[in-house]
């Protein structure tokens, strides 16, 4: 499948890793809208949010326990914000579920992640 997180799971492309484990991938983003700015992606290929099923939610589940965790590693000191795209009127640009973690500053009322 010609997709770009999927690649960048199975390390074809070169990310600048936050955290790893079975379910899922962190990295930060190659176009930062704020000082911390990571992706968090499950490894399983789910389109969007529109594709999350009683079958693959259990990773999503995973990957909100770790958020926290994941945004500390990543330099979120005094909060942060979680943001997923979905569909063109949200502006998703990539085609797998990922989890934009804002932070290491005081964000901007408006920020989208992309
Ligand atoms: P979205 O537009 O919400 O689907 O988010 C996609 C995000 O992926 C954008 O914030 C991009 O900056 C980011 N992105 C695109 N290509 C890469 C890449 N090769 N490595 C890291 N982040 C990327
Ligand atoms: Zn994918």
């Amino acid at each position: 499948m010609d997709c770009l997180f999927c690649k960048i799971v199975a390390g074809e492309i070169p990310s600048g890793k936050v955290y790893e484990d079975d379910y899922m991938y962190a990295f930060r983003d190659i176009s930062p809208e704020a000082k911390v700015h990571v992706l968090v992606v499950p490894k399983q290929h789910i389109g969007s949010m529109d594709e999350i099923t009683a079958e693959n939610s259990a990773v999503v589940a995973r990957i909100f326990e770790k958020i926290p965790e994941i945004a500390r590693m990543a330099g979120c000191e005094s909060g942060y914000r979680v943001i997923s795209n979905c569909g063109p009127d949200a502006g998703q640009s990539v085609m797998h579920l990922h989890f934009h973690i804002l932070g290491g500053e005081e964000l901007p009322l408006h920020i989208r992640g992309n």
